[in-house]
């Protein structure tokens, strides 16, 4: 379950600019007609790098000032029990009034992390407004101006502070550390291109995957093994293995929907190209949703055995995966034939390889030494005759590798320059065939 932000503070002080900066979209407030209360807004949005539901609590606009603190609370309590992470909003500009020293005061007193938020600290003397809210007792204040953008950066490494280290992904409950835990492996690819054979032959055995009946469901059937490296192996779509009873199956496309499950649920991907045919449209077309998943690619280049001249096929796979499959730059790919079981002991070695570098984390230290010596060789461009200026790095997540760049219009970075730090990080920090991830943010 993503964390829950939740936004508090007395009407006007900037709440719900600051809601939709954070969430950045404009939520448009639909609901005038009176009698309809809306007491909580609530967006997903990325805040620090984390998946969080940010609420706002929008409804307290309407108590009457004289029961601000008394109608804060009532309203607020629901919102506060489900909160992770509370962001106090106070107006640096007003000053501390009452109802915000009653409000810290019950928020000293509530179980739940609280950040102080000293909006519309813009400009000159913003930062010194902003200080008096230290008074609060709830830490340092961090100033910002949700109106004029500045000071997010700040506030993004505070709530990813606050909030921690991410638990893995919501898919995927199971302690990552364990040794046990199985590495959740799809095998895709078109038709024919010989994924059931890869996988008995994985399988170590003439296993025939049976699963239900053609025709009656689709349902996965559970298929897990130990494999050469000695690592268990979770097969997490078997929907595609189905031996098809029917010649027209044979020759049905692959099914977009069940290759995206078996995508979402995978941690790898073992594309099956038929090396005969080399790498077509359809081909790319799966490494590429894998990609926008965010999943580690290896391909088998199968039926390896067949290819007459070999390193005319491999020429034009090399020159495919150069011209249309960058973003997955250095890819594994494994000459295999699954029939006779040549070659396909290197496969789940190239997989492990390719699984480690999706989880692999850099440290804030050594990813920002690299970062300094990349823009420093090739400083961001003018953007609008404005310099964008980088000042750091951190890598907020991996499975797949994340960074999140900060600095001064880090956010309106050009396409060209994002790719530059792509490819940097990639060949820096060596990771062939891994998406990566690059979160732009700005900061003043
Ligand atoms: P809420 O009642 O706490 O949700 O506050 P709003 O987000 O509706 O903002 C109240 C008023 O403060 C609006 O007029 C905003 O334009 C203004 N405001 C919000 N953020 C800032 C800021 O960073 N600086 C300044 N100067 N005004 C702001
Ligand atoms: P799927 O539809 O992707 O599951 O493909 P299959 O595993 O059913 O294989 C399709 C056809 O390709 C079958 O006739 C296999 O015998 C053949 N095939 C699979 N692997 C190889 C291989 O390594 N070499 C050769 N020559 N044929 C293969």
């Amino acid at each position: 379950m993503a964390p829950t932000v939740v936004i508090l503070g007395r009407p006007n002080v900037g709440k719900s600019t600051l809601f939709n900066r954070l969430a950045q979209r404009r939520i448009a407030i639909v609901d005038d007609r009176p009698g309809v209360t809306r007491d909580r807004k609530e967006a997903p949005a990325v805040i620090g790098g984390r998946d969080v539901v940010l609420v706002d609590t929008a409804g307290l606009e309407e108590a009457p000032p004289d029961t601000v603190a008394g109608r804060m609370r009532a309203s607020s309590e629901a919102a506060l029990r489900a909160a992770d992470l509370v962001l106090f909003v106070v107006d640096a500009r007003a000053g501390l009034t009452p109802a915000d020293r009653a409000f810290a005061a019950w928020l000293r007193r509530a179980d739940v992390p609280v950040l102080v938020v000293a909006n519309k600290a813009e400009g000159r003397g913003g930062a010194a407004a902003a200080m008096e809210a230290f008074e609060l007792g709830l830490g340092e204040p961090i100033a910002v101006s949700a109106e004029h953008n500045e000071g997010l950066g700040a506030l993004h490494e505070a709530v990813a502070e606050a909030l921690g280290e991410a638990p893995p992904a919501e898919e995927e409950p199971e302690d990552t550390d364990d040794p046990e835990r199985p590495l959740r492996l799809a095998i895709v690819g078109r038709p024919n291109a010989g994924k059931s054979t890869l996988l008995n032959a994985l399988l170590g055995e003439k296993r025939m995957i049976t699963g239900p009946e053609p025709g009656l469901t689709r349902d996965a059937v559970a298929v897990q093994w130990r494999d050469s490296t000695g690592g268990r192996v979770r097969l997490v779509d078997t929907a595609g293995m189905r031996k098809k009873a029917r010649i027209e199956d044979r020759l049905e496309q692959m099914s977009v929907a069940a290759t995206l499950g078996a995508l979402k649920e995978a941690e790898v991907v073992v594309l099956v190209v038929d090396a005969l045919l080399g790498m077509d449209e359809q081909d790319l077309r799966i490494a590429r949703l894998a990609e926008r998943e965010g999943r580690a690619v290896v391909i088998a280049f199968n039926k390896w055995d067949a290819v007459e001249d070999r390193a005319a096929a491999r020429r034009r796979l090399d020159d495919v995966l150069a011209s249309s499959l960058a973003q997955l730059k250095g890819i594994a790919v494994v000459p295999l034939a699954a029939l006779t079981g040549r070659g396909v002991d290197k496969l789940m070695p190239a997989v492990r390889a390719a699984h480690a570098l999706w989880n692999r984390r850099i440290g804030t230290g050594e990813l920002n030494r690299w970062f300094e010596g990349v823009i420093a060789r090739h400083p961001p461009p003018l953007v609008d005759g404005r310099r964008i200026k980088l000042r750091y790095a951190t890598m907020p997540k991996a499975r797949p590798p994340t960074i999140a760049v900060f600095g001064t219009r880090a956010e309106d970075l050009p396409e060209d320059y994002r790719r530059y730090l792509v490819n940097a990080f990639r060949e820096a920090f060596d990771m062939p065939g891994v998406p990566i991830r690059l979160q732009c943010r700005g900061t003043r």
